[in-house]
């Protein structure tokens, strides 16, 4: 692991990163939410321009030396659809216009039914350290519900492809909480991803009834018209603690809410997001965070290839959104961050910083700890595993 580790967190978080979003599938995901676009030919050397193209018209608005970059992520959509070579121009022109620091962390997102052993050869000449695999599951029945294109065979030969090709540091991203699924299913599945040996396992409870969640997903208008049903909320709780069980059992410690490593193996890209790092944030869809002229800034880009597309090749920024973050609009996504963590988060440092009052947050951090749901270590607060299972409502009484 590169970095040095923080012995308030035990992370080694990045403190910089850069976000690539390569947004295009092979097909749409029934329950997707991500700005991924199904599309049959790819328009990918057009896409690694204009992505080069914001590189250059975000660096022309940086009112600073932007800082060495610790880690480098390129998700999706599918970024294992984007031809090496491209992977590889878009590698080095972040090396020649941004500083990397020594050691960072690049990870891509690859789908097991757009893998290979020369495909993921190629990303790790190209400089690719780390892969992240969206496995999902493997029991059929689970796959088929998800509306997934690869089946559980496929998803072991990638990772096979992934060890032959030089990858020490796998990850591989699961759901549970997934409608027709069961308890023993959910612990099959951790049991063999905890015996392929990948150094990062992530395990996400599917969710479709978020606000957030746009009208349109298919699982989730098929929930609303009771067409499906989840399992019950207990049960989705009897999964997460069946995974945790497992993977604790093969060594893979869990330091975030959905998220479990080997030692020194957790995802320095996403501690980032969790810590309050800044991330510059190129592609389709992509968000970053800042600090600009006119304060810490948070903007979205367009999730529409069409429109992003148009407006880089005319000169402009692709953004759809663009504020600047208030004291208190940080405060809070600070907290539900850092919650979101094993080791927790400073709270009281966080109220000095953003300015925020402490005394109503001292009784609900005095409830909290008499209900067993969050206990303070070394001046940190941290949910416990009970906490952890209402992690949204503690994280809003504490705002
Ligand atoms: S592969 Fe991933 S990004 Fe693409 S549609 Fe499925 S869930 Fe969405």
């Amino acid at each position: 692991m590169a970095g040095p580790v923080d012995p308030r967190t035990g992370l080694s978080a990045a403190r910089f990163g850069v976000y690539v979003h390569f947004p295009f599938c092979l097909s749409k995901c029934p329950y997707c939410d991500f700005a991924s676009i199904a599309a049959k030919t790819v328009p990918e050397v057009r896409y690694t321009d204009a992505v080069l193209r914001e590189l250059e018209l975000r660096l022309a608005v940086w009112p600073s030396v932007p800082p060495p970059v610790d880690s480098i992520f390129i998700g999706g959509g599918t970024p294992s659809l984007w031809s090496p070579p491209l992977v590889a121009r878009l590698l080095e022109r972040l090396a020649s216009r941004l500083s990397l620091a020594q050691g960072v962390e690049v990870t891509l997102e690859a789908n097991p039914g757009a893998a290979d052993l020369e495909r993921f050869a190629a990303y790790r000449a190209a400089g690719v350290t780390r892969l992240s695999m969206g496995v999902q599951s493997f029991t059929p029945s689970t796959l088929a519900a998800l509306g997934r294109a690869h089946d559980g065979p496929t998803a072991l030969r990638a990772f096979a492809a992934a060890r032959a090709a030089g990858f020490d540091n796998v990850s591989m991203d699961f759901i549970y909480g997934v409608h027709g699924q069961t308890v023993a299913q959910v612990e099959a599945d951790a049991t063999q991803a905890a015996a392929l040996g990948a150094e990062h396992l992530s395990a996400y409870a599917l969710t479709l009834d978020r606000e957030s969640l746009a009208e349109e997903v298919p699982l989730a208008r098929q929930l609303r018209r009771g067409e499906v049903s989840l399992p019950v909320d207990d049960e989705v709780v009897r999964m997460q603690r069946v995974v945790r069980e497992v993977y604790a059992a093969s060594g893979l410690e869990r330091y975030e809410v959905s998220n479990y490593a080997r030692p020194g193996r957790h995802s320095r890209h996403n501690s980032l997001y969790w810590t309050g790092g800044d991330y510059l944030a190129l592609g389709v869809g992509a968000t970053g965070t800042l600090p600009l002229a006119e304060g810490r800034v948070r903007w979205s880009n367009h999730r529409s290839a069409e429109q992003y597309l148009a407006q880089v090749e005319a000169g402009a920024l692709p953004q759809a959104t663009h504020e600047v973050l208030t004291p208190l609009e940080q405060f809070e996504e600070r907290v539900a961050m850092g919650l979101r963590l094993v080791s927790g988060v400073d709270l009281w440092a966080l109220c000095r910083d953003f300015a925020q009052p402490t005394a109503e947050r001292e009784k609900t951090v005095a409830m909290l700890v008499e209900h067993g749901l969050a206990r303070e270590l070394d001046g940190r607060l941290a949910l416990t595993e009970a906490g952890f299972d209402v992690h949204s409502a503690v994280s809003a009484r504490l705002m």
